[in-house]
């Protein structure tokens, strides 16, 4: 535990069921929460320092963690959460909830980032992830984002806009913590935002998101198919697929959940299994969306 230099909260053999969206995944060996950007620099560097690798963790709403849980230190983003609303600049910390902070946003009159509200995770997750939804992608309203290097360095960078894809930054590159970030955000009716907002959210209900513990897609939507990946799988009839307390839902192809209890392991079977039978009944290879992290080698 001396190892680290840390303010906030730090803890060892920390369940990550309890960080991420599935409810599932084993112990990190270091977890800490940053109270600042000191603290997080201090951490950074003592983890390399000790040899440890160092996992950035935003709401935890993309990931499948193993069930032998992540060697090394987890860093969790929740402190930098600020919101600063600048005329029609809005300045968010990468911890923030990105749904509270488009509520947030839209009811004091800032359109823009209204079509993420419902979507779980923070900021930095969905920079990383270049988040869409609604025929929207973050990277339409980002203006600069402030970044620390894994020498403590920090600077603000503006994203070149050819580094931004669907569901691709350079931020999986893996060389940069993402602090806060800039958007350009336009006037609009706060009550007309909001009932925008609501009605989104009503549509993820219906669309069972919330239902069981998930991880939104399983798979991405790449265009090129032309279909939706929910369907292809439909079409393989793999709706309702159960490997252990893991399924596919009944409701989306694309949904994967932790019905009863199921282990990581479950999940991942399912997925490859998912992938494999919709290659060879309708010969497109899936991309799988939900990241794979922490120590798959041992189970
Ligand atoms: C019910 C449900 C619905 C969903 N709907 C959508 C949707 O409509 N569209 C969509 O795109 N996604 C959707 N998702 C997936 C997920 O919510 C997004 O990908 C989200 O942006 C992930 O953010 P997070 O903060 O949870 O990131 P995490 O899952 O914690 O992490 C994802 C990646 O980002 C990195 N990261 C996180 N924060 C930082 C940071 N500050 N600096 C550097 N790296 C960082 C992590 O290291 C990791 O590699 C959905 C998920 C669920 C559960």
């Amino acid at each position: 535990m001396n190892i680290f230099n840390c303010k906030g909260p730090l803890l060892e053999r920390e369940p990550m069921w309890n960080h991420t969206s599935f409810s599932i995944g084993g112990n990190s060996d270091f977890f800490a929460v940053p109270a600042d950007l000191e603290d997080l620099r201090n951490l950074i560097v003592d983890a390399r320092h000790a040899n440890l690798e160092t996992f950035i963790l935003g709401g935890g709403s993309n990931l499948l963690v193993a069930d032998s849980g992540i060697r090394g230190l987890v860093v969790d983003m929740r402190s930098f959460d600020s919101f600063e609303a600048q005329g029609r600049a809005l300045v968010l910390g990468s911890g923030s909830s990105i749904s509270d902070a488009a509520w947030r946003a839209g009811s004091a009159g800032m359109a823009g980032l209204d079509f993420l509200f419902g979507m779980p995770g923070t900021v930095g997750g969905a920079l990383w992830m270049n988040a869409r939804c609604y025929g929207a992608q973050i990277s339409d309203f980002v203006a600069w984002v402030e970044v620390m290097d894994w020498e403590g360095r920090v600077e603000r960078m503006i994203v070149p806009e050819d580094e931004w894809g669907y569901k691709k930054s350079l931020f999986q590159r893996g060389e940069l913590i993402i602090i806060r970030a800039g958007f350009d955000v336009a006037r609009g009716d706060s009550e007309a935002l909001r009932h925008a907002m609501l009605s989104k959210r009503e549509n993820r209900l219906s669309k069972g998101h919330y239902r069981f513990p998930c991880a939104g897609s399983a798979f991405k939507n790449n265009r090129e198919f032309g279909t939706p990946s929910g369907i292809l799988i439909d079409r393989c009839g793999m709706k309702g697929y159960r490997i252990g307390g893991a399924a596919v839902s009944t409701w989306h192809g694309n949904i994967v959940i932790n019905d009863r209890g199921a282990a990581a392991t479950d999940i991942e079977t399912i997925l490859l299994a998912v992938a494999r039978r919709v290659e060879a009944e309708v010969g497109i290879r899936l991309e799988r969306e939900i990241l794979l992290v922490g120590d798959w080698r041992n189970g």
